[in-house]
């Protein structure tokens, strides 16, 4: 499994901070706990090899990418197998470029290298739109080589549907991108779904503090561009496994919860999300079976101060959770004694204004099982009277010996979650307010 924010714009972008050079931008991926990133300059791809270079010395990953400009002026990010693709696609849009950048209105186009060095000024009008229509565009990604996203398909601006009002029926697309603006499953749901094709969540990012805003879960063999690609189109068992926004959704708390158990030892993990508006309360419980902890560690656990930020693109664990708790009329306790695991127990106001987005519990679940498949997970979400549970021992009984992480596995506990949530929203949920709404 890799943790990729698919969408990040360098100083070369004319919208882009000039700190976004590729050495910064590989340092904050890192320091997010990313795997790596994509590489989407407006309509260049000047900055993508020495990025590359960058990553490849941290040991991490810059998959190439284009964000081309149709004449539409929909935005299509074009993700690259390869540095070569993605120089020989450049080329392609360069020509396709009618205007000369003007630095004054638009910014500077810097090219650099992974040493900040400037190394000179890409001279088209990179804010400008391509002479290529929609489908044009799509046809010159895929004889690249690469793969055809609907970039911030949830944006009026600039996103397909909000500059034409439809997907054009027969546009050969590879898959959708959601926006860090709205929750992931609910822009699957909306925008991928119905074209039968994978979401994927980028940050957008035009300045350091901004990656790792959104983050797409892929399960792969071995983490490079060519890899990403197979997983985004779904062929020889990869899969994109989900999405979220690891500072602001509460599934991607949960995600670093439990994956927190894991590495203390735990071979369980019992994890309860009880939603009851009538009594305005919403209760997440994590509880393990590992180490577990003695009163010092637990209070450490809780200090922000030694908390290091972690090696994966989730959370900074029980502070973070703590603050989300605390920030919505909630309280977050701690009950751990070491050799007796540790349960975490998290309350919010459900209605409370501060109160963090649900998120995506689908990736919640399939990334746990995907990273972990041989911890027993016992998942449970209540909302409201409904309530449905997947427990990796039943997963286990129909593979019939397949693992959790097969491509069997992960469909059938991603078929067991859909079909759970879909039960909780019900004809009854849809009178509720949306999560995103707030
Ligand atoms: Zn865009
Ligand atoms: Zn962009």
């Amino acid at each position: 499994m890799i943790a990729l924010d698919l969408h990040v714009h360098t100083c070369l972008s004319p919208c882009g901070a000039l700190d976004m050079h590729p050495g910064a931008i590989v340092r904050e991926a890192v320091a997010c706990g990313l795997d790596g990133v994509a590489i989407c300059d407006h309509n260049a791809a000047d900055n993508v090899a020495a990025t590359g270079r960058a990553a490849r010395a941290a040991g991490c990953l810059a998959v190439p990418g284009i964000e081309i400009t149709t004449e539409e002026e929909v935005h299509v990010v074009a993700l690259l197998p390869d540095e070569a693709a993605a120089g020989a696609l450049h080329a392609r849009v360069a020509s396709a470029l009618p205007g000369r950048n003007a630095p004054g209105p638009f910014g500077e186009q810097v090219i650099a290298n992974e040493r900040a060095e400037v190394l000179g000024f890409n001279p088209s009008l990179l804010a400008g739109a391509t002479s290529w229509s929609l489908e044009r565009a799509v046809g010159e990604i895929h004889r690249a080589g690469g793969l055809a996203i609907a970039a911030h398909a949830d944006r009026e601006r600039f996103g397909i549907v909000g500059q034409l009002g439809f997907v054009p029926p027969g546009l050969a697309l590879d898959a959708v991108e959601v926006s860090a603006a709205t929750g992931f499953g609910e822009g699957r749901a909306r925008y991928a779904d119905p074209l039968g094709l994978a979401a994927v969540t980028g940050s957008d990012a035009h300045r350091p503090g901004e990656i790792g805003r959104a983050v797409t879960f892929l399960h792969l063999d071995r983490p490079d561009a060519a890899e990403v690609g197979r997983a985004i189109k779904g062929v020889g068992g990869r899969s994109v496994l989900g999405g979220g926004r690891p500072m602001e959704d509460l599934a991607m708390h949960i995600l670093d919860i439990a994956q927190n158990a894991v590495e203390a030892g735990a071979t369980r993990v019992e994890v309860r999300v009880e939603e009851d508006e009538a009594a305005d309360l919403l209760r997440i419980v994590v509880a393990d079976n590992g180490r577990g902890m003695d009163q010092a560690a637990a209070s450490r656990a809780l200090d922000p101060f030694f908390t290091t930020r972690g090696t994966r693109a989730v959370g900074l664990g029980l502070p973070l959770l703590r603050h989300a708790a605390e920030a919505a009329g909630g309280s977050l306790r701690v009950a751990s004694a070491p050799g007796a695991g540790t349960r975490v127990e998290a309350e919010f106001a459900w209605a409370h204004l501060d109160r963090a987005p649900m998120g995506d519990l689908e990736t919640t679940v399939l990334v746990l099982l995907a990273s972990h498949p041989d911890v027993d997970l016992d998942w449970t979400h209540r909302r409201g009277g409904g309530e449905y549970s997947v427990s990796t021992g039943d997963l286990r009984a129909a593979l019939g010996g397949a693992s959790l992480a097969s491509p069997a596995g992960i469909a059938l506990a991603r078929a067991a979650v859909r079909q759970g949530e879909a039960g909780l929203r019900g004809p009854a949920g849809g009178a509720r307010r949306r999560e995103d709404d707030r």
